[in-house]
């Protein structure tokens, strides 16, 4: 799978390739899907695990704010795998915090880490994953120096800018039917820059009754 997103020219990072091939994908689809293929995969709840290509290029986006000791926050953290990838990069020194609305979903991502190479920083504590709702962050740990939002928001919501650290990047893809990936830096100031990285396709950020409407 990392070799195609090499190939393809979707992993350009050294790092985000050894993370991805140091995380194995197939921990944490459901029994029966194929995790390797580049597709995002249903995962229940009306929720999907992102497609690899969104993974390496979140990651991407990321990277320089993922170095040992760094701080990262995981919103819509679903199945857990890219929260796992921040607490490889991070490293013991550092903090990943995931949040995900679905307790269902927060119980089977704490199951899928304790199966994996990140366990140990779960073990330790600088991984942790809490039911939530994202769209408030996760103050306890604020600021963060990395930010990634895993559902699409109409707009970004303001208690993820404020728990962005100066120098900080934030990674959410904004939008209703027609999405675009967002890449926010704040700056040093405080003063925000957003460029536009490409278009996208992620389930909604929103209400845990909106989400499982109808489910
Ligand atoms: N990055 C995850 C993506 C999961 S899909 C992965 O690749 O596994 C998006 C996730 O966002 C779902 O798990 C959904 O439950 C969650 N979500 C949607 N709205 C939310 C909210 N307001 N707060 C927390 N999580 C939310």
């Amino acid at each position: 799978m990392v070799e195609n997103l090499k190939r393809y020219g979707v992993i350009s990072s050294k790092r985000v390739a050894q993370v991805m091939e140091a995380l194995d994908r197939g921990l944490f689809v459901p029994v029966g899907s194929s995790a390797y293929v580049d597709t995002p995969v249903p995962i229940g709840y009306n929720a999907t695990i992102s497609a690899p290509h969104m993974h390496a290029t979140c990651l991407q986006l990321l990277e320089d704010k993922l170095h040992p000791g760094m701080r990262a926050l995981d919103v819509g953290s679903g199945t857990g795998y890219l929260t796992g990838c921040f607490a490889l990069m991070v490293g013991a020194e550092g903090r990943v915090v995931g949040v995900d609305h679905i307790p269902e979903l927060v119980d089977m991502s704490i199951k899928n880490i304790e199966k994996s190479v990140a366990a140990s920083f779960l073990k330790k504590g600088s991984l942790s994953l809490h039911v939530g709702d994202g769209r408030k962050g996760w103050q306890e740990f604020a600021p963060y120096d990395a930010i990634h939002v895993g559902a699409a928001a109409s707009e970004i919501p303001q208690p993820l800018l404020d728990q962005l650290k100066p120098g900080g990047r934030m990674v959410i893809p904004l939008g209703t039917y027609f999405q675009e990936l967002k890449v926010i830096d704040k700056n040093e100031d405080g003063s925000i820059k957003v460029h536009t990285e490409t278009s996208v396709r992620y389930v909604p950020l929103t209400s845990r009754v909106e989400q499982l409407g109808g489910f």
